[in-house]
């Protein structure tokens, strides 16, 4: 069955303060409800005022998409009832949005960009004791109501959910090179599908965090829709919300349609002119993006483009640390190597971003040059990268040192050779009595106690000497 997708993505522009108020935007550890005024609490009477900030941000997005902005733009009331906006409407832009017609491009497919438009963010509600369909009662948090979104929505143009992934990591990345968001921040960026499958009508799933869910959900949208038409059933238009413990989704409501948020132009804001200007002077102060990146790679790093693709889509910082390393290491393609291979499985395997994770460009450039030199073999350089990752710098030259000093004194090393000769007299007598096979065995044994450090050629030698 054919099957339709499309995605409109909510992301949080990194800004001080919120979008219509002066009211800080970092909330993270902040009490519940501490940063708000009456702007952002909705109160009667209150005025909002736009933050240039927000605006000069969101041109930069719509440009890297390759959008036509409004040569004006208005914001306009959309109406609901609902306990995250107290005022019951949020003010966003519908009629004419900042910016139409735009696209990205993801494996040599143009995805099509519908508008790009900003609003703000309601508040966060908070389930206790169940999630949104089996709560007990409702907490309200306005920290997050006012900060500033940019929504982007797509045409129906993914026919996968490989294509959605591929979609949303390069577009965190573009967000990210711009500096406009922060993927680190909880509920940063997050996503609501449209599904449809041919016969059945459009469903769409709400508010969805982390782009792994993403997947999920769409696959089992995919199935359960399949299922339904195949047994000759209806697929409804109707709202839906994906739990990320069962890995289901679950019906909300009959969707509304948009004439159901009765918009009407906000009174309180001016129609706001974006000159050509002004669109020109915020491309000239955008940095470079990711795909000029990745050629720049290829070109002046002469990387693979396959690695020089995942460097900068996993993440901008990935990609800074690749040069931060080239800057103190001639040999880049290597650095490369060893990131996408080694250390990207180290930090997938514990969770972390490379941000998050305690290796820095020194200590692992340091290791490298250990591994060149043959002084650590690969595969304990693949260890240390663990240990590089989770306990950082300080330690882990120490231990290279040690490890350094245990080589270098030949003393240390004939030292472990009797003595393992000693623990494994029926090995000894037996490369005596001519079984060369014996002889791997005691440098095995040599190797595990010197933690794998050592010429294995070497040991060989020395052990035939002093047997
Ligand atoms: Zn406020
Ligand atoms: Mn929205």
């Amino acid at each position: 069955m054919k099957v339709m997708m499309g995605i409109e993505i909510h992301v949080h522009l990194l800004t001080d303060s919120k979008l219509f108020c002066s009211c800080p935007t970092d909330y993270d550890g902040k009490e519940p409800n501490e940063l708000t005024c009456p702007v952002c609490l909705g109160f009667p009477g209150s005025k909002p005022k736009v933050n240039k900030k927000v605006l000069d941000s969101a041109i930069m997005v719509a440009k890297s998409l390759s959008c036509q902005i409004a040569p004006t733009m208005f914001f306009s009331r959309k109406s609901y009832f609902y306990p995250d906006m107290p005022k019951n409407f949020q003010i966003s832009q519908y009629e004419i949005p900042l910016a139409t017609v735009g696209f990205l491009e993801i494996s040599n497919k143009k995805i099509r960009i519908r508008r790009v438009h900003i609003e703000e963010d309601p508040a966060k509600l908070v389930h206790v004791g169940g999630d949104i369909t089996s709560s007990q009662y409702v907490l309200i948090d306005y920290n997050r109501s006012g900060i500033p979104l940019i929504e982007i929505v797509t045409e129906p143009d993914f026919e996968s959910t490989k294509e959605v992934r591929e979609f949303l990591s390069k577009l965190s990345s573009i967000l990210e090179h711009l500096e406009v968001y922060d993927s680190s921040k909880e509920a940063s960026l997050r996503v609501d599908a449209n599904i449809s499958l041919e016969g059945g009508e459009r469903i769409e799933v709400k508010n969805i965090t982390g782009f792994a869910n993403v997947e999920k959900a769409l696959s089992y949208e995919i199935v359960r829709q399949e299922n339904l038409l195949r047994m000759g059933m209806k697929v409804e238009r109707e709202v839906r919300h994906f739990d990320a413990e069962t890995k289901m989704t679950a019906s909300l409501r009959k969707k509304e349609f948009e004439e159901d948020y009765g918009y009407i132009f906000e009174p309180d804001l001016t129609d706001i002119e974006i000159s050509n200007n002004w669109t020109k002077s915020m491309e000239k102060q955008m940095p470079e993006l990711p795909d000029t990146r990745i050629k720049r790679f290829v070109k002046q790093y002469k990387l693979a483009e396959r690695d020089a693709k995942v460097i900068v889509y996993v993440d901008k910082a990935l990609a800074d640390f690749f040069e931060d390393c080239c800057k103190i290491y001639k040999k880049p393609q290597i650095a490369a190597r060893w990131i996408v291979t080694d250390l990207l499985k180290c930090l997938n395997y514990q969770g972390l971003t490379i941000r998050e994770s305690k290796v820095k460009p020194k200590t692992f450039i340091e290791l490298l040059k250990f591994i060149d030199k043959g002084t650590i073999k690969e595969r304990l350089g693949k260890e240390l990268i663990k240990d590089l990752v989770l306990t950082g710098e300080a330690r882990i030259p120490i231990k290279i040192e040690i490890m350094i000093k245990a080589l270098v004194k030949p003393n240390k090393m004939v030292a472990i050779i009797k003595k393992v000769l000693k623990e494994n007299s029926k090995a000894v007598n037996d490369y005596k009595a001519g079984n060369e096979k014996a002889i791997e065995f005691l440098v095995g044994q040599v190797l595990r106690k010197t933690k794998a450090v050592g010429d294995p050629n070497k040991i060989r030698e020395l052990i035939k000497k002093l047997v």
